[in-house]
């Protein structure tokens, strides 16, 4: 018996339809000039990798890893997962590419989607994009306040306003394990009081308990020693020195000692950007990021300093499509032109016209499939054209066409061997 076809998107994944796509191809044109303007280069890295990359990179203890990971086994016997974010792809690309063997820094981006078995909620998905961008190879804490910089200019360039930058340090090798030791003691006298969650984090990864968002542990949590007051002379510097070049820009921070971040990788900075307003606290992070000194040498390659961050598509395509709406501004539709046409004549003229127009690059509509001239010009309007060409049995036995200005109504008649020129002329204006 055939088996029925569940005929929704899988559970928290999204079709991107057609009229988000403007949105979407925004978000990443301005990613891909301001990248540019920074020096990035685009890479790709596969969706797919092996499952042990993300285990050994990101940390076993994590959330990503333990339970929201899509991994599977190939039928050729691989261990692969669909990937829940780019950096350690990026890592691993940077490593077997050699890439430490070029100039340093090694700048790259990309985006694309990620997959991630959240539960689905506002903001919140199995499959959304990011914009990705990593400085492999430099150590300066000039990188991680660019980093930032670039981020919070691409969140200006789409127009958000009242951005906030949270930042913390997180410390390394030398002054992280003694600071968990003593935030572990603190947490363990306290357990009982703590949410199921926090006590297995006590165990796996006790930096998390510092952002957890249940009320229980709330109270806990405010007493709890905090890590920009242990940390090593090396990272208070590198700390001191990024909110120095954060002061220069004038970016707006403040310091957030319970950011922890979710992945075991980050070293020293840390930081996510967020539209400073109820709304904006709702939503989440538009952006997340920071240092990650350790990866490329935990990965298999040589120690290389590293630091990137990455935004959320989704939650900025949100706020662009709530601004839209609330400015009741549509998206500027790039239909200018629409070809319509009446008669079996015109209709074949039409066809030829419609080709002249693509090869001067103009861009323009028809509905060839429609014969009633109101209806075409319905179609026009509603796609926001400025002009119909109106090509009728007459015009086309007499090599003519009428041009109509589709706000004013306006027509004028041209030559038919001219109209591509004219058309050029118009647009222009
Ligand atoms: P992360 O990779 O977790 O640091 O996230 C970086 C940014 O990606 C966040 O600030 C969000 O904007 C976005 N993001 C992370 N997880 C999701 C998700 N499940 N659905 C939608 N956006 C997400």
């Amino acid at each position: 018996m055939a088996t029925k076809i569940r005929l929704q998107a899988p559970i928290g994944m999204h079709d991107i339809l057609p009229e988000t796509q403007p949105f979407f191809r925004k978000v990443y044109a301005v990613a891909n000039s301001i990248a540019q303007f920074y020096g990035f280069k685009k890479i790709d890295t596969p969706i797919v990798e092996d499952a042990d990359l993300f285990s050994k990179g990101i940390g076993l203890g994590t959330d990503i890893i333990e339970k929201e990971m899509y991994a599977f086994r190939s039928k050729g016997g691989d261990f692969l997962a669909l990937r829940p974010e780019f950096t350690a792809g990026m890592a691993r690309a940077y490593i077997e590419h050699g890439m430490v063997n070029l100039p340093q820094p090694q700048k790259l981006y990309s985006y694309g989607p990620l997959f991630r078995m959240e539960r689905p909620q506002a903001g919140r998905f199995r499959q959304f994009h990011q914009v990705d961008l990593e400085v492999f190879g430099e150590q300066d804490s000039v990188i991680d306040a660019q980093i930032i910089q670039i981020f919070y200019n691409i969140l200006k360039e789409l127009k958000f306003k009242n951005l906030i930058v949270e930042i913390n340090s997180i410390g390394d090798r030398n002054c992280r394990p003694y600071y968990k030791k003593m935030l572990v003691n603190y947490f363990r006298s306290r357990e009982s009081s703590l949410c199921s969650d926090c006590r297995r984090r006590l165990r796996y990864n006790p930096l998390r308990i510092l952002d957890c968002k249940e009320e229980k542990c709330q109270p806990i949590k405010a007493q709890a020693p905090q890590l920009v007051d242990h940390l090593c002379e090396e990272c208070k510097t590198h700390f001191k020195e990024v909110l120095e070049f954060l002061d220069e820009v004038e970016m707006p921070y403040r310091l957030n000692p319970y950011l922890v971040r979710g992945l075991d990788y980050y070293t020293k900075t840390v930081f996510e950007i967020y539209e400073d307003s109820e709304e904006g606290q709702k939503l989440g992070a538009l952006v997340g990021g920071g240092r990650f000194d350790n990866l490329v040498k935990m990965l298999g390659g040589r120690d290389t300093p590293a630091c990137g961050g990455a935004a959320g598509v989704e939650r900025i395509v949100a706020t662009l499509k709530e601004r839209i709406k609330q400015e009741n501004t549509a998206p500027v539709s790039v239909q200018k032109v629409f070809l319509a046409q009446l008669s079996d004549l015109a209709k074949r003229k039409s066809l030829r016209l419609f080709e002249e127009f693509r090869k001067a690059k103009i861009q323009i509509a028809e509905s060839f499939g429609k014969d009633s001239l109101k209806t075409q010009l319905r179609l026009a309007d509603k796609m926001g054209a400025d002009y119909a060409l109106i090509l009728g049995q007459k015009e086309a036995l007499e090599e003519a066409i009428i041009i109509r200005d589709m706000k004013t109504g306006r027509q004028e008649t041209v030559k038919l061997d001219k109209i591509v020129k004219e058309m050029g002329k118009y647009l222009k204006k």
